[in-house]
């Protein structure tokens, strides 16, 4: 690492050693499979906020087909919509969340619709995400990432984990910082690739408790591999 940048030949490996064990198309995360509409990635990863893949798609799904249209929740109201996401969990506090951002599309935008992003400046898109309700850099960066095609670099519980562990950002970063120091030393190209595979990794292998650092495809570039706080596991 140099200052608090990794080095790039350590992104390269890491890159190509994660490529080569997960793949990294993103097919098999939530964001993968509800589409390419902004406001769908938007609401999707509302959602998706601490609980599983497989709940907040059960989730999503419910909401599409009780509400076809954005306008449908708007007149449901949050109460109802609440009992529709319920396989999410929070339901309540999602549940007001979802209808507060879509209040406020209609009213910044004219429509419930983000597609007037596409093509935006570059910080345009995520100036107007991030002055959304209750939406943050990781929350805009997932939207712009996903359906927007635009540069960003999420970062969720695992890959804030797994970059600290590994060396790629400082130990004492917040999220945001992370976010910030990934997209400044990791080729955009690279982006997608490496954010659903440093979480499936996370999710796998270098899980919060017991990381299974002896079986772990990447030790060779890995500050932590077999540290006390992260110990080889059998
Ligand atoms: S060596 Fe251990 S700490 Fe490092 S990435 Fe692999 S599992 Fe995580």
């Amino acid at each position: 690492m140099t200052g608090d940048r990794p080095d790039r030949e350590v992104v390269e490996m890491l890159d190509r050693l994660l490529q080569e064990r997960y793949g990294g198309d993103g097919s098999g995360l939530l964001l993968g499979q509800v589409g390419r509409d902004p406001v769908d990635v938007l609401v999707a990863t509302v959602l998706s906020q601490a609980t599983s893949d497989r709940a907040s798609l059960a989730a999503f799904t419910r909401l599409k087909e009780r509400f076809p249209r954005w306008e449908m929740v708007l007149e449901a109201g949050p109460v109802e919509l609440e009992k529709v996401i319920a396989p999410a969990g929070l339901g309540r506090q999602k549940a007001t969340r979802v209808v507060d951002i879509l209040k406020a599309i209609q009213a910044r935008a004219g429509r419930i619709s983000l597609g007037f992003l596409k093509g935006a400046p570059a910080g345009e898109a995520a100036r107007f995400l991030e002055g959304l309700p209750g939406v943050g850099p990781k929350t805009a960066a997932c939207v712009l990432l996903f359906a927007l095609g635009q540069a960003a670099f999420p970062v969720d519980t695992h890959v804030y984990r797994v970059a600290r562990r590994v060396g790629l950002i400082p130990e004492k970063v917040d999220r945001a910082r992370a976010q910030k120091i990934l997209q400044e030393s990791v080729d955009p190209e690279r982006y997608l690739r490496l954010h659903v595979n440093l979480i499936a990794h996370g999710r796998e292998v270098c899980r919060a408790r017991r990381p299974r650092c002896s079986q772990c495809p990447v030790r060779s570039v890995c500050d932590a591999a077999g540290t006390p706080a992260n110990p080889p596991v059998p």
